[in-house]
């Protein structure tokens, strides 16, 4: 199966001159979804992970299902104020100006082994988000995975500049 046939691509969306990549099509076809799961769990199966961080909204499309196959936890990451726990929150560069990105202040322990996820590899701010999280709560990354990889931005370089090795399904 090739998940390419799955992914939809959305010219001037959401801006004039963007193309988006609609994954949608892979969550609505059963068994494209579950390949892509599936290939995700084969290619982390030994990474020892206890834990799958993803933001949302998309991440958690592909990191919860991914998750329940691996048998480890899930952690959601969310935009402010949106975790009704004590948040811990990090502000990352984006390629103009900054967001932020909050996780539960206990939900990685320190020294934990985490895998990272998300749909879609695209200028890295999401992921950089992600990784100082876990870094701040003392985890360790073991992996980082991406449905897709948009080699011709920045992200990838991003990932390589961190000193973290990814995967992806797609290019
Ligand atoms: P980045 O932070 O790497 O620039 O963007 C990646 C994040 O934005 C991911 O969480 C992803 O869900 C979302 N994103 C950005 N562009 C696209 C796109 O073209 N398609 C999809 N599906 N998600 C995107």
């Amino acid at each position: 199966m090739n998940l390419r046939d799955y992914v939809r691509d959305i010219p001037d969306y959401p801006k004039k001159g963007i193309v988006f990549f609609d994954i949608t099509p892979i969550l609505s076809d059963p068994d494209a979804f579950r390949h892509a799961v599936d290939c995700l769990a084969e290619k982390f199966k030994d990474c020892g992970a206890t834990k799958i961080v993803a933001a949302e909204a998309r991440g958690f499309i592909f990191g919860a299902p991914l998750a329940y196959k691996m048998g480890i936890g899930f952690v959601p990451v969310r935009k402010p104020g949106k975790l009704p726990f004590k948040n811990r929150c990090v502000t990352y560069d984006l390629e103009y100006g900054t967001d932020t990105l909050c996780m539960h202040e206990d939900a990685i322990a320190p020294g934990e082994k985490v895998l990272v996820i998300d749909d879609l590899l695209a200028t890295g701010g999401t992921v950089e988000g992600m990784l100082k999280l876990v870094a701040e709560a003392g985890g360790e990354i073991v992996g980082c995975g991406f449905v897709i990889q948009l080699g011709f931005l920045d992200g990838p370089k991003r990932m390589q500049d961190a000193g973290q090795e990814h995967c992806f399904l797609l290019e």
